[in-house]
């Protein structure tokens, strides 16, 4: 296992891991979620320049 594929945003401190069909975010707790679950709990209340999560959510 690696974890060459994984990003943690340095804003919401929260880590991704690209994966085939979508990308998978583990939370610090509760199950893991998608970039939408994280966009959604965390990165659109953040909304700060260096995030990395903050193109799941445009649109409008
Ligand atoms: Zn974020």
């Amino acid at each position: 296992m690696s974890e060459e594929n994984a990003q943690v945003c340095p804003i919401c401190k929260v880590k991704i891991i690209k994966m085939v069909g979508g990308d998978r975010v583990l939370f610090s707790m509760g199950p893991p979620g998608t970039r939408a679950t994280l966009w959604a709990k965390v990165c659109r209340f953040t909304d700060k320049p260096g995030c990395i999560n903050r193109d799941a959510g445009v649109g409008g």
